[in-house]
């Protein structure tokens, strides 16, 4: 082949790559999202003349926030398509008005139909990974780091978070996990139906995206995949010891490190020594079936939701389901059309909100823009979060000045309780008599909102029986339910939730002075500085600790990167400084507790009285945070140095002496200077 014909070849190869671009990016468009696309336009050309066209046009964050009319979607997307067709060409974008480019931040408002503070600004930066919040240290990794080993109790999105986070930091870490995988709850969880309520393009790690989604709430083996990707891309297989259970960690102060009991599946009992201990052992992963009357005779088959029995198969059997909260919804809906007969126990009804989206599949136009538009994925990402985080909240929030009968907390949860009674009512069509058993006699938010997976189809259902009441008793065949109705089944699946409040519950931990965790928190009255640290037990970080479920609305994977963040940037400020300790001081504890407990006040949680895995046995809210999303991530945003004391050692790890640490050499608790932070 000639030069020429060399050139001619790839000249036309790249013609014809060219025109299935654009045929392809032409058929996406048509699918995407009108206010996402608007954004990516606005982002390519910064153009101010078009924002004032269109822009007044996004009303909010939602699919459904927008005035455009269907000439305006014609027009933005024609415009996109052609800035977008400049760009694969490697053409400057066309713009009259460079001298007023729209600034980034702007775009960010645009974004949600509303202005939002500059620490929302930075958080969304973050999400959509235009500014990584990575923690790093601030200059050449000092050499005792090299000495330093963490130990990561937990292989869920926490654990993998965290390991990714000392692996940035070049450190030695373990992660010990009793399972045989990454994947923590999503791995254990794995019955018909589950999957995430929360929409999973916002759903993934901030460094670690995933645009390819099948769907827009994605199920259980596809969050499972993505998490399990993200630990095979990390490379966090050699770090991890699958199949040992830490059962017991202890603070050894004379060697400022942690003794861990690690038990394997083989029985044999091993002691593992870390400097730095993360506890990532999920919040809902101690499975609760109430101890009911006569269970013991049951003959059938019998298990807990999330350790699912996929050996037992229920089809064409007689199932009765337990409970009817978040798993249960889905749960139900799944079996019902292939079970004989469905018998649900409803200790409470539920209130369920209905979302647009949750059950569909994302279409092939839209993933296409997310996988090859890099702004598209992005500006979805950043509407996504805007339309999750905190999206009721202000029907949560209590209102002192609101007074009514029915036990409604503001005008907004009076608002949203007829919305919700509306729906139910719709959803039940000619079975209005099942009414009374569907509708919930507390106002909405006082336990979990969830998505509606089909609760009450299901409940019209011939082979479907839902029965209300708290009093039931197993027999060796059956149920008898609260009016003292029998009901023969072969299999009990009990959705009934877990253990939450008894954080850190599988783990016995005993820190400085010999004082243990449960010493400290009691049974179930968990409380640390920003729900991570805890006075006297130095080094310790823990994930999803008292107080850091979102409970108006937000991602537990954005959550579980703030925890992580935290906790990366006190290490790396103890290894900075020499020091050997970090603790944090009971008074910033105190503190900050005081302003949680004057938040959480305001909150539905504290003041509605209906049962909640959010509180305690003594009422108190020991689960929920009170604040926002990007509340928590700002109050999280800085390791404050007067919440904590550094101690140093006169010798250093390998028992060498510390002068290399410390010029004076002193064994002392040592609060440092502030300056030294
Ligand atoms: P849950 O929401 O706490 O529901 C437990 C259910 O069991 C409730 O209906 C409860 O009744 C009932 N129950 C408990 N003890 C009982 C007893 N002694 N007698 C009769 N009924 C009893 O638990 P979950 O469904 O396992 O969900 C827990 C959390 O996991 C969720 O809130 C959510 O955070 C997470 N989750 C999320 C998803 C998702 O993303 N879609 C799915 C599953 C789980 P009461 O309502 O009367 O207390």
């Amino acid at each position: 082949m000639t030069l020429e014909q060399d050139h001619e070849s790839r000249y036309s190869r790249a013609q014809s790559e060219s025109n299935s671009f654009q045929d392809e990016l032409r058929a996406a468009i048509d699918q995407g999202e009108p206010q996402t696309e608007l954004l990516v336009l606005l982002e390519l050309t910064r153009s101010r003349s078009q924002a004032s066209k269109w822009a007044s046009g996004i009303t909010g964050p939602n699919l459904w926030d927008h005035s455009f009319t269907d000439e305006d979607i014609r027009s933005i997307r024609d415009e996109l398509h052609e800035a977008l067709m400049s760009r694969q060409r490697q053409q400057p974008q066309s713009n009259s008005d460079l001298d007023d480019l729209l600034d980034f931040d702007e775009l960010l408002d645009l974004a949600g139909g509303e202005r939002l503070s500059p620490v929302y600004h930075d958080l969304a930066k973050k999400e959509m990974g235009v500014q990584p919040d990575t923690v790093n240290w601030t200059g050449a990794p000092p050499e005792i780091a090299k000495d330093l080993r963490v130990g990561i109790i937990g292989a869920g999105p926490s654990g993998i978070t965290s390991a990714i986070r000392m692996k940035h930091l070049d450190l030695d870490f373990t992660i010990f996990d009793s399972a045989e995988d990454f994947g923590g709850t999503w791995l254990h969880n794995t019955y018909p139906g589950c999957g995430v309520d929360i929409a999973s393009h916002y759903f993934s790690f901030s460094y670690d995206q995933k645009s390819d989604w099948s769907r827009y709430y994605a199920k259980q083996p596809e969050i499972l995949d993505y998490l399990q990707g993200v630990a095979e891309r990390a490379k966090l297989h050699a770090n991890a010891r699958f199949g040992t259970e830490v059962v017991a960690a202890r603070f050894d102060e004379s060697a400022h490190q942690w003794e861990l009991t690690v038990h394997s599946k083989g029985g044999e009992v091993s002691t593992e020594r870390v400097d730095i201990l993360i506890t990532a052992v999920g919040l809902l992963s101690s499975p609760k079936i109430p101890d009911f009357p006569g269970l013991a005779k049951f003959q059938g088959k019998y298990f807990h939701a999330a350790q699912w029995d996929h050996t037992v198969d229920y089809k064409n059997k007689r199932v009765a389901l337990v409970g009817t909260g978040a798993s249960a919804n889905q749960i139900g809906p799944t079996i019902a059309p292939d079970v004989d007969e469905l018998v649900v126990i409803q200790r409470s009804a539920q209130w369920n909100v209905a979302v647009e989206n949750y059950m569909k599949e994302v279409s092939d136009g839209e993933k296409w823009l997310l996988a090859n538009i890099p702004e598209y994925q992005r500006w979805f990402r950043t509407r996504t979060m805007l339309s999750q985080n905190d999206s009721l909240r202000p029907a949560a929030e209590v209102d002192p000045e609101w007074s009514s009968s029915d036990g409604s907390i503001s005008a907004e949860n009076a608002r949203l309780w007829t919305e919700l009674t509306q729906y139910i009512k719709d959803e039940l069509g000619d079975r209005q008599d099942l009414l009374p058993i569907a509708l919930p006699d507390y106002p909405p938010f006082t336990k979990r909102m969830l998505r509606d997976n089909g609760w009450y189809r299901m409940m019209r259902r011939d082979n479907v029986d839902v029965v209300p009441g708290r009093e039931v008793q197993f027999t060796s065949d059956g149920i008898v339910d609260a009016n003292g109705k029998e009901h023969k089944v072969d299999i009990v699946v009990f959705a009934t939730g877990f253990e939450a409040s008894r954080a850190l519950g599988s783990l016995q931990i005993e820190g400085r002075t010999g004082r243990t965790i449960r010493d400290v928190w009691g049974e179930d009255d968990p409380r640390a500085h920003l729900g991570i640290t805890v006075p006297g037990f130095p080094n310790m970080f823990v994930m999803y600790g008292p107080n850091t479920n979102i409970g108006t609305g937000g991602s537990i994977i954005l959550q579980a990167e703030t925890w992580t963040r935290y906790a990366a940037e006190a290490i790396v400020k103890m290894v900075e400084a020499n020091a050997v300790e970090i603790e944090c001081k009971p008074e910033a504890m105190d503190e900050y507790n005081r302003a949680m407990d004057a938040r959480l006040a305001e909150m539905i949680w504290a003041v509605s009285s209906g049962s909640t895995w959010y509180r305690n046995s003594a009422g108190r809210v020991v689960s929920n945070m009170p604040w926002s999303t990007p509340e928590y991530w700002n109050l999280t945003r800085q390791v404050k140095q007067e919440d904590y004391t550094l101690r140093f050692s006169n010798e250093d790890r390998s028992g060498n002496e510390a002068q290399k640490y410390r010029p004076s050499g002193k064994d002392a608790e040592l609060e440092i200077e502030a300056k030294s932070l």
